[in-house]
């Protein structure tokens, strides 16, 4: 009774903006690095291979975006992303670098390698299979068709019960997750879907 209602009105609120600020501002702190790249929308699809200059991708990504995807790097097994994306839930996984579909979750399956594995791409021209001799080994290196990126490398014929026994071996820190929408539908196989216009209309949410 003693303390002004409007006094504890303001100190609420006060309460409130920090903890929403405390909200935006610590998965933004180490971006790239432990936080799996998500986003609402599906990105827009690039139509035209995509070229840009290493100070330009430096820009766009983080250093360890940057090492994996344009250095053909590798993230360590069994890291924060990875045990994201084990959790993530129906959706599309897009190239961190130029934003095109490469893989669903549709043939997403627990390899236990630790690293994120599908076994088919989500469309054939999504992604581009090299010949790789690097480390002393004969692999086969999986680049986006779009903007070359290295995202990981395939295994033919290790034995996994999938119906392609084929282990897309895919660094998760190259790629950027997009969950389904509510209105994304699973009425057909999708095959041809490749771009839902997600959340595109969620401005009336209370009805009156
Ligand atoms: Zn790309």
């Amino acid at each position: 009774m003693s303390i002004p209602t409007r006094a504890i009105g303001v100190a609420f609120g006060g309460l409130v903006l920090a903890a929403l600020g405390a909200l935006f501002l610590l998965p933004g702190l180490r971006a790239g690095e432990e936080t799996f790249a998500t986003a609402k929308v599906a990105p827009s699809q690039p139509t035209e291979p995509v070229k840009k200059t290493d100070e330009e991708w430096r820009e766009q990504l983080s250093p360890e975006q940057f090492r994996v995807t344009r250095r053909a790097g590798t993230e360590r097994p069994f890291g924060a992303l990875y045990e994201q994306f084990k959790r993530q839930g129906v959706g599309a996984y897009h190239c961190v670098c130029c934003g095109a579909k490469l893989f669903t979750s549709e043939t997403k399956f627990d390899s236990g390698c630790g690293w994120p594995a599908f076994y088919d791409p989500a469309t054939a021209t999504g992604i581009h299979e090299k010949p790789d001799h690097s480390g002393g080994m004969v692999r086969t290196e999986v680049v986006c068709a779009k903007c070359d990126a290295h995202l990981g490398h395939v295994f033919d014929g290790e034995g996994f019960a999938t119906p392609t026994d084929r282990r897309y071996c895919i660094n998760a820190v190259a790629m950027r997750f997009v969950p389904a929408g509510e209105d994304a539908g699973d009425g057909g196989d999708g095959g041809a879907e490749s771009a839902p216009d997600l959340g595109a209309d969620s401005g009336d949410v209370s009805g009156d």
